[in-house]
């Protein structure tokens, strides 16, 4: 049985307080929402916090508040997340992902802003202690670390899935982030020197160690959805290994706006599960000013699936993932135009 290491505990009384925790604990500090990314990760050794930070208790974090849009509490639980009627009618995007995400155990578990802060993954890194030392550990959590997880490679270790690579390649792999990108959503964050708003997009690198942008003191507190508009529509499609529960190889997350004549007005299509961070696609400006036809769909799909580089650390045949992207891509804008085809 694999067990956590000690550590001490911290049942923040309020947003104020946990960021001055988080501050004042540096490296050695770490949240803890639903902890079903933290925990498994502590037993594995991936982190080693001397101290977490509890708040998916904290009542501010747990608010779902509709005023100009929806904003939704990072410690909302996905499966809230997922059941909220005005999600559900106007952001049926992030509905669906929300709710594909692992299991109703762990939905119930996890929260929004854990979700968003998700570590990435790769198979020579998801492995029990005992297995990534048999191979000497990974440049994203070294030996020199005890095979913890750090931020920035210290030149001792190498990356197994692309052995010359000076970077590590390990996936996003958080399914709420696309959607909620393709949604335009904004995020709130908090630290002991105040509070700013990001497009969510911004929260994240393309880099398997440094994912997140923010500062190691700052967390997120709420994410804000613009008014949800009956002229958005929105989808999510997701390829896993089992239909029943599995992280994504591979997801889509599109939003398109349609004006007169069933124009395409606004479009904003997202990859997940394809890089270190979710893909916006920088050609959906291109679906705008035409309805969605069949070549439209097809020609954007290729440019779409060009982008999807999947490399050898997670499920599937590479060439068969990429293959996919476009397939999923497709099927998903043939699904906002109203075509009556089947959900994978
Ligand atoms: C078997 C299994 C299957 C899973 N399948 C999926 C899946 O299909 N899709 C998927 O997306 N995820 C999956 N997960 C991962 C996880 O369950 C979810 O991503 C969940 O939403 C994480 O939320 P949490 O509240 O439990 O995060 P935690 O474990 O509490 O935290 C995760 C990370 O986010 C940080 N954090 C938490 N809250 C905040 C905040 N407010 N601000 C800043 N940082 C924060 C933590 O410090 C930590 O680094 C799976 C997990 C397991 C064990
Ligand atoms: S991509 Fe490379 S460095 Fe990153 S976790 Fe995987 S093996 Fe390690």
């Amino acid at each position: 049985m694999m067990r956590v290491p000690a550590f001490q505990y911290y049942r923040a009384p309020s947003v104020r307080d946990a960021v001055a925790a988080l501050r004042d604990g540096g490296a050695e500090a770490m949240l803890l929402a639903g902890g079903t990314d933290v925990v498994p990760n502590l037993k594995r050794r991936q982190q080693n916090p001397a101290l977490l930070i509890g708040i998916g208790h904290l009542p501010e974090l747990r608010q779902t508040t509709n005023g100009a849009g929806l904003t939704l509490g990072a410690c909302l639980r996905l499966a809230d997340v997922a059941d909220d009627p005005r999600v559900r009618a106007h952001y049926p995007g992030l509905a669906i992902a929300a709710g594909k995400v692992a299991t109703p155990q762990l939905r119930n578990m996890g929260t929004l802003g854990g979700n968003l802060c998700l570590d990435t993954r790769c198979n020579y890194y998801n492995q029990s202690y005992e297995w990534r030392q048999a191979i000497d550990f990974c440049m994203k959590a070294p030996a020199s670390t005890g095979g913890q997880a750090c931020t920035s490679p210290d030149g001792t270790g190498i990356c197994w899935v692309a052995t010359s690579s000076p970077r590590c390649w390990a996936v996003s792999s958080t399914d709420t982030a696309p959607a909620l990108i393709a949604l335009g959503a904004r995020v709130t964050l908090a630290s002991a020197d105040g509070r700013r708003t990001i497009p969510l997009e911004d929260l994240y690198a393309n880099d398997g160690m440094a994912y997140l942008t923010k500062r190691r003191d700052e967390m997120v507190t709420a994410v804000h959805l613009e008014p949800g508009d009956r002229s958005w529509r929105s989808t999510y499609r997701k390829l896993r290994r089992r239909g029943s529960f599995d992280f994504p190889v591979l997801s889509v997350a599109a939003a398109v706006r349609f004006g007169k004549e069933s124009a395409v007005e606004e479009a904003r299509i997202v990859l997940g599960a394809v890089a270190s961070w979710p893909v916006l696609v920088p050609e959906s400006a291109s679906l705008v000013g035409k309805p969605l036809t069949d070549d439209a769909i097809e020609a954007f799909a290729e440019q779409a699936s060009q982008l999807a580089k999947p490399l050898d650390n997670t499920d599937f045949a590479l060439g068969w993932r990429k293959k996919m992207a476009r397939a999923y891509v497709s099927g998903a804008l043939k699904e906002l135009r109203g075509d009556a085809v089947r959900r994978p």
